[in-house]
């Protein structure tokens, strides 16, 4: 496995890849990896010759007063996982390179980042499709592949490469979670072990939900109801948003039924969690 740090190195890496007839799979995160990056990574090594991770913690997609200083980052760690889980290449670029002074050029998918995430955290989706596509210019995959945990940023990005003509495939993968159903995040190392403990409300919101429905509650007032009860009753949790709303669209609706996809993001302390689930899904 190597290391690259420069664009140039890996647009020619990549480039001769695909010259040679080999398929280019890509793998975009932030780094300090968890199993839920692994699975990505595996998936990818059965799909593509070259299997390319990038880790760069993408400062324009953090707002001010948010965590981009104290994300965690472990180069040393991440090497080992990803090496273990059959990446050829971590692509790891300085900020510098790919923002460089004069920079001015950012793609804005409109409708689909105003809801969820994109109301509490304004700007961010501009910041992800900015960096996803210019990691896409620079690793030229045949395929990448995002976790359905953010489940937003997959429908920006699969609308961004549809809109823009962007010659990749975007593979969805289903979340990871922890034995007792945390969804795993590299945000999970924030969290005290009292936290970790209050963090589990997400997922019984998300179960009581599902089973509220599968028991025929198509009511999404009674349903966030459900969701609102166990998550504040939690000592360290709160909410920033519970939204049912279709999986498509991501507009909301008054009436779940099977395309219905339930998104929640909690405070847990000062550690921001997000975990969703589509309702009519296993
Ligand atoms: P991040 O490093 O958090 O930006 O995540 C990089 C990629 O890994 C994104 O496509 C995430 O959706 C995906 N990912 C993160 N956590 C999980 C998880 N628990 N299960 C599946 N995919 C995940």
């Amino acid at each position: 496995m190597r290391i690259i740090e420069t664009i140039a190195e890996m647009q020619s890496l990549s480039g001769a890849a695909r010259d040679a007839g080999e398929i280019v799979v890509f793998v975009p995160t932030m780094g300090y990896l968890h199993e839920g990056h692994a699975s990505l990574l595996r998936e990818g090594r059965k799909r593509g010759d070259l299997l390319v991770l990038s880790i760069f913690v993408n400062p324009t997609q953090f707002g001010a007063g948010e965590d981009f200083d104290s994300y965690p980052r472990d180069l040393e760690r991440d090497r080992q996982l990803a090496a273990d889980a059959g990446a050829d290449i971590i692509f790891t670029p300085r900020a510098s390179e790919m923002y460089p002074a004069g920079f001015q050029t950012y793609v804005d998918v409109e409708r689909l980042t105003l809801p969820l995430c994109g109301r509490s955290r304004p700007g961010h989706f501009r910041g992800v499709t900015t960096v996803v596509c210019k990691l896409i210019n620079i690793v030229m995959p045949h395929a990448a592949l995002f976790g359905k945990k953010d489940y937003q940023q997959l429908a920006v990005i699969r609308r961004m490469v549809n809109d823009l003509n962007m010659n990749v495939e975007i593979v969805g993968m289903p979340i990871v979670r922890e034995a007792d159903g945390l969804a795993m995040s590299s945000r999970n190392a924030y969290l005290s072990t009292e936290e970790r403990r209050s963090a589990l409300c997400l997922i019984r919101a998300i179960s009581a939900a599902r089973d509220a429905f599968r028991n025929g509650e198509r009511s999404v007032a009674a349903l966030r109801d459900r969701v609102l009860k166990i998550v504040s009753a939690e000592p360290f949790a709160s909410i920033d948003y519970t939204e049912f709303c279709h999986k498509d669209t991501l507009e909301g609706v008054a009436r779940a039924d099977d395309t219905t996809l339930l998104a929640l993001a909690v405070k847990i302390g000062k550690t921001r969690l997000i975990d969703n689930t589509i309702l009519g899904e296993e």
